[in-house]
């Protein structure tokens, strides 16, 4: 028993997307995908033209699901597809889901897609049916990241390399306004 999170030192990503790549290996998603687990997004303005285009103030941030505490997607599923499993994963009843997509809508972060070749909503679970399943402790687009700033790991355990990082560093959550209590903090 475990009670997941993520930490991300935001401000190291350059963009490379190698954990959109990791991700759709590990979880058997078309490479050419446009929605599923995880993507970046860029936050700000590129400076200067075409010919001498700047990077300027842009962040790129790690985008997926927050795994919330108080989570609206399994609150609004009216078929009671979606729980919370032992480790603190928000998960889903595969033969539940009928495609409503209540869930989808109630998401503040957008997280959650609909898996066309099962015919069911999914969004990211952190790896629990891959690599977690195999005794792994870290997830895919973590241990790809070039920059290492993924941070995964026991946010009840206080030894671990997550807990450590967030009593060393400040951060913050997304959308703090939607009251989700997301377990993914972004390290300022
Ligand atoms: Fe559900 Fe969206 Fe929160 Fe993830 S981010 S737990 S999909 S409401
Ligand atoms: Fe950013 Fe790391 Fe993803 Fe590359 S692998 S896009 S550096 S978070």
């Amino acid at each position: 028993m475990a009670n997941y999170g993520m930490a991300f030192d935001y401000k190291l990503c350059i963009n490379c997307h190698a954990c959109e790549v990791a991700c759709k290996e590990e979880n058997g998603i078309d490479l050419g995908a446009k929605n599923h687990r995880l993507w970046i997004k860029e936050d700000g303005e590129t400076k200067g033209d075409f010919w001498n285009l700047e990077r300027g103030d842009i962040d790129f941030i790690q985008m997926q699901c927050q795994e919330c505490e108080d989570a609206p997607c399994l609150k609004a599923c009216p078929n009671e597809a979606i729980y919370r499993d032992e480790n603190g994963i928000v998960r889903l009843h595969k033969d539940k889901c009928d495609l409503l997509m209540h869930c989808m809508s109630a998401c503040p972060y957008g997280a959650r897609y609909v898996d066309e070749k099962q015919k069911v909503t999914d969004k990211c679970i952190f790896c629990a049916d891959t690599r977690l399943a195999r005794g792994e402790t870290t997830t895919a687009c973590q241990i790809t990241c070039p920059a290492k700033l993924r941070y995964f790991g026991d946010l009840d355990d206080e030894n671990s390399e997550i807990s450590q990082v967030l009593k060393s560093r400040e951060y913050f959550t997304l959308k703090p306004e939607a009251n989700t209590k997301p377990k993914l903090f972004y390290l300022k």
